[in-house]
């Protein structure tokens, strides 16, 4: 106990307003109700002390979003280009996805699948339309969606492409990232994600990205059920496989009777300036997985898209999740989809990214050694020096108002929010270079 109050009286001169140890244990532990606002430090500090460190965030505590800025807890002001990992696409606190919820959450939250409600059908049907899929399989998180199509395509390969029972293979791509489940990190090559965790989940397979006779060769084995593949990798410091990729994927595929999932829960809803990755090559997977933007960074909606052929092979009773399908998701959903749609966000995004990229073409090659990306999903590639890494690029950047993660030491995706226009890409283009620059 004694430690505790010592704890709590430590943090407590962190925050504003509270400069004396005589502003006592009791004022700080019921510190909802104290006076003043949170410092960063203080928010930086309670955190490290009572939440796991499995994430190690840029220290920058945000407290309002609005559009394509966030604000601080001191007030300063930042273009946010993670958007997320790309939940909220559609801007933060989209009005007309906020009054969705608003109006939802008076009326009824959770059911349960247990019984019907009269939202869940509306967005199904609107959503399978939208995409042209027979059905949906609403979940959560990206990572459900990805564990249900593995489900789905398992129970698929043993009840219409004949797979001997528990033989069904899935195949996967080196740098594949859909979530931190076990089964997930199952397939991954980060040993950030997978090492330490094992025992892991049999009849996976990993095979080079953007290698067509790689994928060739593993679909030969009769026991694959599926490949599951990412049209840009987000994750693994986006990506982008060569033109001509997906539709070998897709013929290929075809040619195996394997099904194709498509990962699109980065990637899709207008990211990378299409409505999903895949359609830059025009090709339709046999399996959808939508996540993140799906609900405009309001609340965890994800979802599986397949034609009945799949998804029936699904029976009552063998998947789902107490919260899937609720009618407050359901109805952020749909108006999420709808602001997506009115919008033209794709458009913005393919015409936002050209001129992105096209910008910071620009920097020096020795300090930035690729810039890369599709729409408003790209990265630039840091040289690491004794001086300087992502990391100390993306608090610099923080400095100058800009927030952006490294990922894999050398790595900066750059990824705002996707109604951002062309005079705050410029603002935000100079605060890149004015950063860069710097070092
Ligand atoms: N799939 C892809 C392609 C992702 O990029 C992510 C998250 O970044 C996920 C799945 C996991 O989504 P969630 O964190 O909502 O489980």
């Amino acid at each position: 106990m004694f430690s505790k109050l010592a704890h709590f009286q430590a943090v407590a001169v962190l925050r504003h307003g509270v400069h004396s140890s005589v502003a006592s244990a009791a004022s700080v532990t019921t510190k909802r109700t104290a006076q003043g606002p949170l410092s960063s430090d203080y928010i930086f500090e309670r955190e490290s002390k009572c939440g796991a460190h499995n994430y190690h965030p840029l220290p920058v505590a945000l407290e309002r979003g609005k559009g394509v800025y966030v604000w601080d807890v001191e007030g300063r002001r930042y273009f946010d280009f993670l958007s997320a990992y790309g939940a909220v696409n559609q801007g933060h606190c989209h009005p007309k996805i906020v009054n969705a919820l608003k109006s939802q959450v008076d009326k009824l939250t959770l059911t349960s699948r247990a019984f019907y409600n009269n939202v869940l059908g509306e967005y199904e049907e609107y959503v399978t339309k939208l995409f042209n899929y027979h059905k949906v399989l609403p979940m959560n998180t990206g990572v459900e969606a990805g564990e249900t199509a593995c489900k789905v395509a398992r129970k698929w390969a043993y009840t219409v492409k004949g797979i001997q029972k528990y033989k069904a293979k899935i195949v996967f791509v080196v740098g594949n990232f859909w979530g931190r489940t076990l089964a997930a990190i199952s397939s991954s090559t980060d040993p950030t994600s997978y090492d330490g965790f094992g025992p892991f989940m049999p009849g996976f397979e990993v095979i080079p990205y953007n290698d067509l006779p790689a994928l060739e060769r593993a679909l030969q084995d009769p026991n694959v059920a599926a490949f599951m593949v990412e049209a840009v990798q987000g994750e693994a410091g986006v990506v982008v496989p060569d033109p001509g990729y997906l539709t070998g994927v897709r013929e290929l595929c075809t040619r195996y009777q394997v099904l194709f999932i498509a990962g699109e829960v980065q990637t899709g809803l207008a990211r990378t300036g299409r409505w999903l990755a895949v359609d830059h090559e025009n090709v339709r997977p046999d399996i959808v997985l939508l996540g993140k933007a799906l609900s405009g960074g309001l609340y965890p909606v994800s979802a599986v898209l397949c034609d009945d052929e799949i998804m029936l092979t699904m029976r009552p009773g063998e998947h789902g999740s107490t919260y899937s399908g609720n009618p407050l998701g359901c109805q952020v959903a749909i108006a999420a989809l709808e602001v997506w749609e009115e919008e033209n966000l794709a458009e913005n995004a393919d015409r936002m990214g050209a001129i992105l990229r096209n910008e910071l073409m620009k920097l020096p090659s020795d300090i930035v050694t690729a810039v890369r990306g599709k729409g408003l999903l790209n990265a630039i590639v840091i040289r690491e020096t004794k001086d300087y890494d992502a990391w100390k690029v993306c608090l610099r950047l923080r400095d100058n108002g800009l927030l952006a993660k490294p990922t894999h030491g050398d790595i900066i995706r750059l990824a705002p929010l996707l109604m951002i226009k062309e005079d705050e890409i410029q603002e935000s283009v100079e605060i890149i270079i004015k950063t860069i620059l710097s070092f």
